[in-house]
């Protein structure tokens, strides 16, 4: 599975803040490696700057430098919709309106069939969902609508996962989908009583590298406008009927360690996933390792529980970026070595259990078995901090069709079998949602099938329909 994108923008009166956006799009690289882009605002100007490639690649310090103004918006990118080339980078600029306006968009919309016909708009397959919202808001302001306006009209017949950050002369608007899929928080630059700027973004992480003080979240349905006057809330769309539906893999892998979702921070709700598996999973063994990243802090957690050492058994390399993610089977595998390499002297002759995330394929968590194998361990027990994995996402998170999800095809023991590890074992669905806290307010549609907003195919048809 992939990351969907990290959004940051941010508004600071009298300061040049590309600086502060490309800290915090570098802390939101994990969402998105294949291109990064910026919109800042300054004469009655919007200027971007974007490509293909990390953050670091993509902005020099002349880069930065040249990019002035007190209002920026910033977006990484991991392709879930449209193409993967230049021209699907983000923020995406329309000039309509006084000096037109920048999109970064994390997410994905479920029916830009039918939004696109709404307008007489072909869809071919280089226009993004994200390129789709834009046509439509440009087309709405060059009727003479405003962009809040705008955004209002087309926002609400849009359906799908959307967390959007807008610039427009003099505004960053930050607009969230009514069921709140993907994460959106405020911070605040300066004092409560004296603020000197306001920051949005995907995750908290992207405010502390900044120094902006955590707010709150953005809430589904809302709107945040952020001017050199300050902020102030509108309520664009009607929440969902329900509780707010955060994708709950936001909790199990994709959020940094140390963001606060929901007023949890991931890393000890991560956890507490692991204790939970300790105890209705346990089996003797002579150590405890997890997968990296996400299988550390749930390793750790099934250590504390069970009574078994934790260690260190994978050396990740940190610098593989997206020029490695091939997208057939025997090079996903081979994959695996060029990420992680077992730690022999620490695993050679033990009973292991190594705790990871999730089985989606099981084709890399098989390679993973047998790398340990080689190296020396003398029993291999899978324990996985997510249920099965047995229907397709469709807000955004690029999932492959059902017939490719190991577990909607086979049985435990025949996972067990295939991954060639001596005993396997998911976190139960109730145990999931116990360790998030929130869990009843998450989307969990990928573990149970229970789709909260409409789906742009019959489940569990085909992408190639969608
Ligand atoms: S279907 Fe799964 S991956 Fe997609 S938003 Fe829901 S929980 Fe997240």
């Amino acid at each position: 599975m992939k990351e969907a994108c990290g959004v940051v923008g941010v508004v600071a009166p009298g300061r040049d803040v590309a600086y502060a956006c490309y800290d915090a799009l570098y802390a939101l690289q994990h969402r998105g490696q294949e291109s990064a882009g910026m919109a800042t605002f300054q004469n009655h100007q919007i200027t971007v700057v974007k490509d293909n490639g990390l953050v670091s690649h993509v902005f020099a310090d002349t880069t930065l430098r040249a990019l002035a103004g007190s209002m920026v918006i910033g977006h990484t990118r991991y392709s879930t919709s449209g193409s993967a080339n230049w021209t699907a980078a983000q923020p995406v600029y329309r000039s309509a309106g006084e000096s037109g306006f920048a999109l970064a968009h994390n997410g994905n919309l479920t029916n830009t069939a039918a939004l696109a016909e709404s307008a007489g708009l072909h869809l071919t397959t280089m226009l993004s969902d994200s390129d789709l919202v834009a046509e439509l808001l440009g087309h709405a302001v060059l009727e003479g609508a405003t962009l809040p306006e705008a955004l209002h009209d087309v926002l609400r017949r849009a359906e799908g996962a959307f967390s959007m950050v807008i610039l427009e002369a003099g505004a960053i608007h930050a607009v969230r989908d009514p069921h709140g899929f993907r994460p959106l928080c405020l911070g605040r630059l300066g004092e409560p009583d004296a603020p000197e700027g306001w920051v949005v973004a995907s995750e908290t992480p992207a405010l502390d590298v900044v120094g902006a003080t955590f707010v709150r979240e953005v809430e589904p349905g809302e709107m945040v406008t952020i001017t050199e006057d300050g902020v102030t809330s509108t309520r664009l769309l009607e929440p969902a009927e329900g509780p707010t539906r955060l994708c709950i893999f936001e909790f199990v892998y994709f959020a940094r360690p140390d963001a606060y979702l929901m007023g949890h921070q991931v890393h000890s709700v991560r956890r507490r996933m692991g204790e939970r598996l300790a105890t209705s999973s346990p089996v003797e063994a002579d150590l405890v390792m997890g997968v990296p990243d996400s299988g550390i802090p749930a390793a750790e957690g099934y250590a504390k529980a069970s009574g078994i050492p934790f260690g260190y058994g994978l050396v990740k390399n940190r610098y593989i970026g997206r020029t490695f993610i091939t997208p057939d089977q025997a090079q996903r595998a081979a994959g695996v070595r060029r990420k992680l390499n077992p730690l022999r002297d620490t695993i050679e002759g033990q009973r292991l259990v190594v705790v990871d995330d999730s089985i989606v394929r099981g084709t890399t968590t098989r390679a993973l078995v047998r790398m340990l194998r080689e190296a020396g361990a003398r029993e291999v027990h899978l324990r996985i901090s997510s249920p099965p994995f047995v229907w397709p996402c469709y807000y955004g998170i690029d999932t492959p069709n059902r017939e490719e999800l190991l577990a909607a095809t086979h049985s435990l023991a025949e996972m067990r079998e295939f991954i060639g590890c001596d005993s396997l074992a998911f976190i139960s669905m109730e145990d999931l949602r116990t360790a998030v806290e929130v869990g009843d307010a998450c989307c969990d549609a990928c573990l149970t099938g229970n789709y909260p907003a409409p789906t742009p195919v019959t489940i569990g048809q085909s992408r190639a329909h969608w």
